[in-house]
């Protein structure tokens, strides 16, 4: 089911407007996540979608179906949170089949269905278990199964790894991502996580201050952000962001007069600085930096550089390129990664396309 957001707009208790004019489509049997700072209005959006929350303005569609009135059970929407808010006194065969049961499906059919969902959850063998006996992974694949028990029209995920360490995080999202594949059912996962995103999603909507910045796959995203915000905020380490009139001079040769004019910020991408020797793909642009301090971690080597006074971090130097105890580094440009901002924050060059 497609859920579409017609000039949708939030304000609680009429107060401030947290959401302003949101519209878009969130396309049928795909992962779809809303992705921003806290407070951006994540969760506002989604208990939207679930029928929690009426819009103050717009409308909602599910498919063809107007269900901007309509309550969350009419909606028949599957949801999952942060907190699992399992029933402690229930099994894990007796959580999942808990909507099922209230559904009065009779009991060999429901326990058959639940035994089926733990097997796509992977918990076939805690079926007699109590929450309280399962670990925190474990626990959220139940919470899952049990919002799939119902065939929700849609699956609404709110921040649900959050509780999780960094390594359960990256095996729960790929185990979501695959329930997600298996069922083909339509999710909307929220997290302010860019790399979760990045790697769960088939789209991403990126929010700020309750409006989209952006709607598109992740790569898309990556590449070709359509602001400054969207630059900044998907990307580890963050992207540079210097002014443009410190490198006017090198840039002025291969950017259109019109853009020059307008250009006020630089955006480099910390893996777009590399040595000139390399063969990849690269701008016309010949630069040199003194370098500030370099730091292995890894696999990984962070290289601080001062550009006239600006500090820019690198990424795309390997060791054997500063073996040397060298003070300046030349340097260029990848085509990749590298934009030019407007003073209203919009991108309005990027080099991919040159
Ligand atoms: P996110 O999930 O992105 O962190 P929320 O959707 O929870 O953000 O909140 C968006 C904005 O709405 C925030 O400024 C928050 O303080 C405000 N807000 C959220 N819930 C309520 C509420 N029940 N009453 C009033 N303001 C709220
Ligand atoms: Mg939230």
């Amino acid at each position: 089911m497609d859920v579409k957001f017609e000039n949708v707009s939030l304000a609680y208790e009429h107060k401030n407007e947290v959401l302003h004019d949101l519209r878009f489509v969130i396309p049928k049997g795909k992962l779809t996540c809303l992705l921003g700072p806290s407070g951006c209005g994540k969760s506002t959006t989604l208990n939207l979608i679930s029928g929690l929350l009426q819009p103050t303005a717009g409308k909602i569609f599910f498919g063809e179906q107007d269900v901007t009135k309509k309550d969350a059970l009419a909606r028949k929407v599957g949801m999952v949170f942060q907190n699992y808010a399992l029933y402690p006194h229930m099994t894990v065969l007796e959580n999942i089949c808990f909507p099922l049961k209230m559904k009065k499906i009779d009991k060999k059919k429901r326990n058959e269905r639940g035994e089926n969902l733990a097997r796509l959850v992977h918990v076939e063998n805690e079926l007699t278990k109590y929450p309280g006996e399962l670990s925190g992974g474990q626990q959220q694949r139940v919470a899952i199964a049990r919002a799939l028990a119902k065939e929700p029209s849609i699956l609404l995920l709110d921040e649900p790894l959050s509780n999780l360490d960094a390594r359960l995080r990256v095996e729960m999202r790929e185990e979501i991502r695959r329930i997600q594949k298996q069922t083909g059912v339509t999710t909307v996962f929220v997290t302010h996580d860019q790399d979760e995103a990045m790697h769960i999603s088939d789209y991403i909507m990126v929010l700020d201050n309750g409006q989209i910045q952006q709607f598109a796959d992740p790569n898309t995203i990556y590449d070709y952000p359509d602001n400054l915000f969207v630059a900044s905020f998907i990307g580890n380490p963050v992207i540079n962001k210097i002014p443009f009139s410190i490198l006017r001079q090198d840039f002025s040769p291969i950017i259109p007069m019109t853009i020059n004019e307008k250009a006020e910020t630089l955006l480099i991408r910390a893996e777009s600085i590399v040595p000139i020797r390399d063969h990849q793909e690269h701008l016309g642009v010949k630069l040199q930096g003194k370098v500030v301090s370099v730091q292995r971690y890894g696999h990984e080597m962070f290289v601080r550089l001062d550009v006239q006074g600006q500090e820019l971090m690198v990424t795309g130097f390997k060791e054997r390129d500063l073996l040397e105890k060298q003070q300046i580094l030349e340097f260029t440009l990848r085509t990749n990664g590298v934009f030019i901002a407007n003073s209203d924050k919009e991108v309005i060059w990027n080099a991919t396309s040159v």
